[in-house]
Formats: structure tokens, sequence, C-alpha cells
């Protein structure tokens, strides 16, 4: 079969031959139909120092957003079978370490496999992946191939609340941008959202964003006080990454809001005025890693069976495998994903 690879270590990634992979009894084979290409796909290939300190193990297929067709399942597979359409959970846990029995398996502290990072990802015309790892879907598959990171953007919203609550995201990245929907979709009262690139504020707006704020021009605390009446925002997605940014929204939170933290910081992190501004306004502060397995897969199904949610709408652009470099180029600056068909 074709995969695109990272063989080496520096920038770059190539399209190559390799054997379809053999299952084991734990494993499903699935026919890659469509794969999205991820910021962090694009980290990987332009070998990037937060790339540099994972320790990729190389020589490694690229890519973990994906949908399929199972076409083999092994022994003890109970659950799918050859026919069966499925998109990819990106985090394989261990389920029996004290991590996963105590109901984090996305977080597993046991050597957690994750797609295109540490185990072959989908940058193929087949991936094998555990049962547990196979979320049950039917969607068009560019459409399937972007539930993964709108599982993200949704995992990040249940870390505080969000009905009747002002919501501050942080980026308009294709994650941010679906956070701005399914906020409002769950009920969000308010909705501010960030970035300096007209395109993806237009788009935000279009999303149901009630306000945008362009950063290269506007000030976003004062944007923040001005929308909330002086009290900030209840709940802050931060998808940017930015020490700018991230001191900004500290300054933008309402007493005791929450603090989402998404976006790839690289570099020590000097937070202003934190003991004031945060730790006497007892700010929850908090990550998120993947999604929850699977209480975020469950809860983005029942908000897709809704009808609400155009998903087309998350897909710019589709390019054939091979021309994976054509596609890393057009990814830049495009409002959602691009696939990849193998
Ligand atoms: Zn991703
Ligand atoms: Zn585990």
């Amino acid at each position: 079969m074709k995969a695109i690879r990272k063989l080496e270590k520096g920038v770059g990634a190539e399209y190559v031959d390799l054997p379809t992979p053999e299952i084991a009894a734990d494993e499903v084979l699935v026919k890659v139909e469509a794969t999205a290409l991820c910021k962090s796909d694009v980290d990987v290939y332009n070998w990037t120092p937060v790339v540099q300190g994972l320790t990729l193990p190389l020589p490694i297929t690229m890519g973990h957003e994906f949908m399929g067709e199972v076409v083999e399942t092994g022994a003890y597979v109970k659950g799918l079978a050859a026919g069966d359409r499925v998109v990819g959970e990106t985090h394989i846990p261990c389920n029996h370490c004290h991590v996963c029995l105590a109901g984090h398996p996305h977080i597993c502290a046991n050597n957690m496999g994750v797609i295109g990072r540490n185990i072959d990802g989908s940058f193929a015309e087949y991936i094998k992946i555990p049962e547990i790892a196979a979320i049950k879907m039917d969607l068009p598959a560019e459409q399937g191939a972007v539930m993964e990171p709108m599982a993200t953007a949704l995992h990040g919203l249940t870390k505080g609340e969000v009905s009747g609550k002002t919501i501050a995201v942080l980026g308009c990245g294709t994650i941010g941008l679906m956070s701005i929907e399914l906020a409002k979709i769950m009920g969000a009262a308010k909705v501010i959202a960030l970035s300096t690139t007209d395109e993806k504020l237009a788009k935000a707006s279009q999303l149901g964003a009630d306000r945008v704020v362009n950063g290269k021009t506007e000030d976003l605390v004062e944007v923040i006080m001005e929308e909330t009446k002086g009290q900030g925002v209840d709940l802050a997605l931060e998808y940017t990454g930015s020490q700018t940014v991230i001191n900004q929204m500290i300054l933008s939170m309402r007493t005791a809001g929450t603090c989402v933290m998404i976006g790839m910081i690289d570099k020590p992190l000097t937070l202003e005025n934190y003991m004031l501004k945060a730790v006497y306004k007892e700010l929850v502060i908090t990550g998120i890693f993947g999604r929850r397995i699977y209480q975020t897969w469950e809860l983005l199904k029942a908000i897709l069976e809704t009808g609400r949610i155009d998903v087309s709408q998350y897909v710019c652009d589709t390019f054939a495998l091979a021309d994976f470099e054509k596609a890393i180029k057009a990814s830049k600056s495009v409002p959602g994903r691009i696939i990849l068909k193998p």
C-alpha cells in the first residue's frame, strides 16, 4: 500500500510503498476513505521544536484524523464487522493503569498509543487500530475525517459550564471555529472569538460568534470587558499558545471562571499578576488532551443527530494522498481542514 512516512529527523516526509498492516486479535484493519491534515501533522513535517521533544519512533506513518471502512477483524473483536464505517480515536489506552481505571483512559499513564505519533497513522491506504479506538459513525468520508478535531472542541467546552454563559474562543483554527458553533448549540449566551485573520473572523461570525475581535487592531481585554459589563468571560478556550494572548485571557476572566488550555506552547510561559488575577480570583486553569472515551463521542453523536451542524463547512479542500506537500502549502490559512484521499 501507499503511505506518507516520516523517515528521519528534519523537515520532510516521503510517499512510500509499505506492506498492508497485519492485525492482532483485538484489532481491526480499516481501509482509509479520507484523512484530514491537522496542524500537528504539519508540525511533524516541519520538525518543529515541540515535535523534536516528542522522541517520535522513526520511521512512522503520519496522520491521525480519518474515516474508513473496516475490512478485517481480529479473533477477539466483538463489536465491529467488515463493512462497518468508523472514525479513529487517536488515543489508545491500556485500560489497566490507575488512570484508565479511574475513568480517564484518554490520558492513560501507561505508554498510551497515539495514532500517527508512536504508532502508524492514517496517511495510508490502510490503518490497523484496536477495536476500542474505532468509533462507529456513518457520514460522508470527508466529514468523518473531521470528527476527531470536532470531538476535541467539544471536550474543551465540557470542561466548564456553557449554557447561559459567556465564552471566549481565542484562536480560530478549525477546532476554534468548531468550538464557536458547538458553544452556541450548547446554549452559550455570548461567544467572543479572537483571530488575526480576516477570513477566519468572517467564518467565526458566520458560525455564530456574537463578537469577533481582530487581534491586530483591537484590544482583546478591552473588548471582553465592554461586552461583559466589566465582569469578564465565564469560560475561555485558549488555542493560540501565545504568551500575549494567554495573559490577556487571564485578565479577561470573570472571578472563578475556567480557562481551558489547548494551544501548543513551546516556550516557558510567564504569567503577569498571577496571584492577583488568577489565584485570588480562584480561576480554574486546566488543559485537555484528546477526547473522553467515550463520553465525548456519545455527546458529539447526539449533537450531530439534531442536524444543526453542517459538517461540510469544515472541509476546505481535497487532495490526493500523493500530493500531501501541496496540501501542506494550501493548509496555511484556510478556515477548516484539508482532506487527503488515498
Ligand atoms: Zn489533530
Ligand atoms: Zn492506561
